[in-house]
């Protein structure tokens, strides 16, 4: 009656339930500081001590690090006085607030912002739009200015966007040459993570992080050093100001925020103030062409349902979108990472 398959079908159906519980333990171990204390104490502790040196419960903490270990979050030693925990080398790595590859503004973001949005999926599905109003009544006309609802909202949401190009910003900027195109802007740059990654691997290049006024001052005062003379600041907005003339505008993560209309809009903005021979460079995860995956992409997709007015687009999607507005030599790069490129020429 059942084939091997089947017997697999309950274990992925308890998995896909579980997700989010896994996701908030991750999330909440960050929150409450379990692995900076690891981090900081250089060797293991145990449950009492954590719970003590953090504030918290004891049964509470016990069982958090029980199931960070469960997740390969954390390592545990049973000794003669009890269990004693230690960070493993991914939460050292990615879950620390002082790695140079954190992530943990980016899970704070998911715990804090993100999480609130998805509690009312059901209803962006049938209501075919975000869902600002029901998470923080807070009206989604503007998109930005409800995603900026308050400094501190954009400070978090600036955070966390940045901490992904530690991981996947120079295999995004390295999979094309750019070398030939020395003036860069980057729109819509925020906090400048990547155009951070684009001034190390070009060092003759110079990139202009263009950007809503209140972006670029937060950019200015925490992100990028004032040292830092090949990265420029332009307080604009892309939909209204002028775009002005460049060899090349970088456009990461902005196109999935916006329904075609605009997208085109914009890339018709580009295109005419784009210097003959210069280009454009998306940055976007992309999906495939025959709807399979990758699962990543998808789930993104979701989320600019639930938190934006676009969607995700397969390489043959964005490539229809930049011939429409003009750009020619069209190319696709995947990168293997979570962040894939796409160049196209004027
Ligand atoms: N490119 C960055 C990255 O990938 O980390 C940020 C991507 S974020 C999804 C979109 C960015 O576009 C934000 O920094 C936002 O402030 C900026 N933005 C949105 N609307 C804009 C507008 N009308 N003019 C200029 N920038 C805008």
């Amino acid at each position: 009656m059942s084939s091997t398959e089947d017997l697999d079908y309950p274990q992925i159906l308890f998995q896909y339930n579980n997700g989010f519980l896994v996701s908030k333990i991750m999330f909440t171990a960050c929150e409450l500081g379990v692995f900076d204390l690891l981090l900081k104490s250089e060797g293991s502790l145990s449950s009492d001590a954590i719970a003590e040196r953090l504030g918290t419960s004891i049964s509470g903490m016990e069982r958090l690090l029980d199931a960070c270990v469960g997740l390969k979050l954390l390592e545990v030693e049973m000794k003669s006085e009890g269990a004693f925990y230690r960070n493993t080398e991914l939460s050292n790595l990615y879950l620390t607030k002082s790695s140079p590859k954190s992530q943990y503004h980016n899970l704070m973001y998911y715990s804090k912002t993100v999480y609130l949005c998805w509690h009312y999926l059901t209803d962006a599905v049938r209501d075919g739009k975000n869902q600002y109003e029901r998470a923080f009544g807070v009206s989604s006309k503007d998109l930005f200015g409800a995603l900026y609802r308050s400094e501190e909202e954009m400070i978090q949401f600036m955070y966390g966007l940045n901490a992904i190009w530690s991981i996947c910003g120079r295999d995004v900027i390295a999979a094309f040459d750019l070398s030939p195109f020395t003036v860069i802007y980057d729109l819509g740059g925020c906090a400048g993570g990547l155009a951070q990654e684009c001034i190390s691997l070009y060092p003759k290049s110079t990139v202009t992080i263009y950007d809503l006024p209140k972006v670029v001052q937060v950019a200015k005062e925490r992100f990028v050093p004032p040292e830092e003379r090949q990265i420029t600041f332009h307080e604009g907005d892309f939909f209204k100001d002028p775009i002005p003339e460049a060899d090349l505008y970088i456009l990461a993560r902005i196109l999935h925020d916006w329904a075609d209309g605009k997208c085109m809009q914009l890339l018709t903005k580009i295109y005419k103030a784009c210097k003959p021979g210069g280009g454009v460079l998306l940055v976007e995860t992309l999906l495939n062409e025959d709807k399979t995956g990758p699962l990543e992409a998808q789930l993104y997709s979701m989320n600019m349902l639930v938190q934006a007015e676009g969607k995700e687009r397969t390489p043959t999607e964005y490539s229809k979108l930049l011939a429409a507005a003009g750009f020619r030599e069209i190319q696709v790069k995947k990168t293997g990472k979570l962040y894939d490129a796409i160049l196209g020429r004027k």
